[in-house]
């Protein structure tokens, strides 16, 4: 084995496993403190259940649902991408265009 072989996990995971919730006011982080059945709210493409979270597994819940990381990744939530809040869409912002400038006077 050479020493260029990726190291084991998530290709992702690779340079920085570092996680970033887009919607930072809706969610919360979770560490699931019990056994209970808690189910993620999202399913993969191609699978027909839902993801049975696990005690002390890490989840993420906005008041409603509770997704997985790796469902709260696939749809976005999660980005690895640190600076996501810099290349968000933003609304357009609106301005006032004075009379003149449009032709109304
Ligand atoms: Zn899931």
């Amino acid at each position: 084995m050479s020493d260029s072989a990726d190291p084991p996990g998530p290709p992702s995971f690779h340079l920085d496993g570092r996680l970033y919730v887009r919607e930072m006011q809706n969610w919360k982080a979770v560490v699931k403190q019990d056994f209970a059945k808690l189910y993620c709210h999202a399913k993969m493409p191609g699978e027909d259940y839902y993801h049975l979270l696990t005690g002390g597994e890490i989840y993420l819940d906005d008041g409603e649902s509770q997704l997985c990381l790796n469902c709260a990744v696939r749809t976005g939530v999660l980005t690895t991408d640190r600076q996501h809040w810099q290349r968000e869409a933003k609304p357009t912002e609106i301005r006032v265009v004075p009379d003149r400038d449009v032709g109304l006077e």
